[in-house]
């Protein structure tokens, strides 16, 4: 069908142009008549080459053969249409690979017949259709709905791409959904049981589609679904609603009640895509938006999020040399007991040496170190170092009273198994006073880990490690979690000692927090605090810690040596 003529020949009012038109209308084949040296005569202007090729259809037809057709069906396909247009009456079929203005390749089916001789036509007919490559299906487990793997999700998007590019009236979208907390999922049931929970996902969300839709399982708690005729992103939402109803119902699975959550980032075609690869891509970007903003489970992608996705994981890169270089180091936040003014123990906070940047606050890294695991290595980094300038200092300055360094621990730390022996190693290693080692803990860490969590306070405990729960306030704040994990600390966060105004209002809470932790056998510690007369309440309710910018901001090492040779 390739040509090297500058234009399609017919002229206006041409019957055979406006016959080929109403023949085709609404079709989704593509007809044009050639001429046996090549030449189109004809082709049928019902938009399928502009979709097919991607180009304008003058532009389809200036292209030679090689610009369109797949190098390695060349030959065969001149071979074919050589033959046909040598035998009149004849006519062949073939499969043929068209190459899309955006690169990727696209099967169609091709068809010419020679009616050089039937006295209406006489010239050659050739039709193209899409190729009848539906994605085959491979069976899940529990053979019920059909599921897909990756690439069979990849070719499924692929079509679709050439079956409506970007046309408007046509948006198909790309939903990544990825299950929480795998991890925990599979070390609190097991491998097996996780399973059955996936293949039961898996189900519902086949369940959710109609027969040109597809599910597929694409990684560990991870699927992706391609769903037509979604309409616009806006319009998107409201299935991903009821995907995330879906998946969110409960779950019985081997005698287990369990129930997951789920995050969803979704790519909708109203942007223009080469091939199911990009798709999928920006769908894993807007997916890993909605995990770092953890109160949004679900996100439409959006281009600038592609800059925002470059910069992070330059962020992580940068993160993951620094853990290796160690390029992190230590402040030190004095904690005064009230009652007396005295400095009790330090809490270490952890920098980011930054070779460029200069150092750099936790806010800004701590969240990336935690979603790429880094934060283990960074944690056992901390946990040592710090054990072991308190050891010292201790040694050098505070022999006979001792003070305590508080260490903060991130959740996912707090699920690690290694927690216990790299707790050993550091007391060991330092020769820290176990009693003088406090760990901070917020609400997360432990309801996303509940049982696991009371067997490792016990422990530390036994081994006489206090813990502190952090940031107390800002969360979950179950009073019945206070009852019943063994913390010997409650720190109220900084947000409620702020509230603290000039006329002492606003203290009820304060007040009520302090009784309650007294009730329990906690101390406490108030965090953040800026001004005398916040620590003048503080001590008046009963509170016998503070910590907070009024009594010392975080010094370094020096800064902190400094304040305990005087
Ligand atoms: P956090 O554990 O609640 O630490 C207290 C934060 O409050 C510190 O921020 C400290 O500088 C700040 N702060 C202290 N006093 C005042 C005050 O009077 N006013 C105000 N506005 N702020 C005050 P920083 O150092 O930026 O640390 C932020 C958070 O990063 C910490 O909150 C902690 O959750 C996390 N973090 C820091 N170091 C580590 C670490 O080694 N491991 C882990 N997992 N998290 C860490
Ligand atoms: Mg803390
Ligand atoms: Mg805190």
């Amino acid at each position: 069908m390739a040509t090297n003529r500058s234009g399609i020949a017919p002229k206006p009012a041409d019957v055979t142009t406006h016959w080929i038109q109403a023949v085709t209308a609404g079709s989704n084949e593509l007809v044009a008549i050639v001429r046996p040296n090549g030449q189109i005569l004809h082709i049928s202007d019902n938009g399928v080459a502009e979709r097919f090729t991607g180009y304008s259809l003058s532009d389809a037809c200036a292209l030679r053969a090689e610009q369109i057709i797949h190098a390695d069906d060349l030959a065969a396909m001149r071979a074919a249409f050589g033959g046909v247009a040598a035998a009149p009456g004849s006519h062949q079929t073939m499969s043929l690979r068209l190459i899309h203005r955006l690169g990727n390749e696209v099967r169609f089916d091709a068809y010419a017949a020679n009616h050089m001789n039937d006295g209406v036509v006489e010239a050659l007919v050739v039709r193209l259709s899409l190729g009848a490559e539906r994605p085959k299906r491979t069976m899940f487990p529990e053979p019920q709905a059909d599921v897909s793997d990756r690439a069979q999700l990849l070719a499924g998007i692929g079509a679709a791409i050439v079956r409506h590019g970007n046309d408007p009236t046509q948006v198909f979208s790309v939903f990544l959904l990825e299950v929480d907390r795998m991890t925990m999922l599979v070390g609190n049931y097991g491998q097996q049981v996780v399973d059955k929970l996936l293949a039961e996902v898996v189900q519902r969300l086949a369940g959710l589609l109609r027969p040109a839709d597809m599910v597929a399982q694409i990684g560990s708690g991870e699927f992706g679904m391609l769903i037509h005729d979604t309409g616009k992103a806006s319009e998107a939402s409201a299935i991903t609603d009821r995907i995330q109803e879906t998946v969110s119902e409960r779950y019985r699975i081997d005698g287990h009640t369990m129930t997951i959550s789920a995050i969803i980032g979704i790519a909708t075609s109203e942007r223009e895509y080469a091939d199911g690869e990009q798709v999928l891509r920006d769908a894993a970007v807007a997916a890993s938006r909605a995990r770092r903003q953890r109160r949004k489970r679900n996100v439409v992608f959006q281009t600038q999020m592609r800059v925002e996705d470059k910069r992070y994981m330059s962020l992580v890169d940068q993160l993951q040399n620094a853990v290796q270089q160690r390029e992190f180091c230590l402040h030190y936040q004095p904690i005064i007991e009230l009652d007396g003014r005295k400095l009790c123990g330090f809490e270490a906070l952890v920098r980011w040496d930054h070779p460029s940047e200069g150092l750099v606050s936790p806010g800004e890294f701590i969240p990336v170190a935690e979603e790429t695991g880094l934060i283990v290595a960074l944690g056992q980094f901390v946990l040592e170092e710090a054990c072991k300038q308190m050891a010292e200092w201790n040694r050098r300055y505070a022999a006979s009273n001792p003070l305590s360094i508080s260490v903060n621990l991130s959740p996912m730390q707090f699920a690690e198994e290694d927690l216990w022996s790299h707790i050993e190693h550091a007391l060991r290693n330092s020769e820290l006073d176990a009693r003088q080692l406090n760990l901070e803990i917020t609400e997360s860490a432990v309801l996303e880990n509940h049982d696991a969590a009371v067997l490792v306070l016990e422990k530390l405990k036994a081994r006489g490690v206090r813990v502190s729960l952090d940031d107390f306030g800002t969360g979950y704040s179950s009073f019945s979690h206070l009852y019943q994990l063994p913390y010997d600390t409650l720190k109220i966060d900084r947000s409620f000692v702020a509230r603290i105004g000039a006329d002492g209002e606003n203290i009820e809470i304060i007040h009520a927090i302090i009784a309650l932790a007294h009730h329990l056998g906690l101390r406490v510690v108030a965090e953040g605090v800026e001004t005398e007369f916040q620590a003048t309440h503080l001590d008046k309710l009963g509170c016998e810690y503070a910590q907070g910018y009024y009594f010392a901001r975080p010094l370094d090492a020096r800064g902190a040596e400094a304040l305990l040779s005087s």
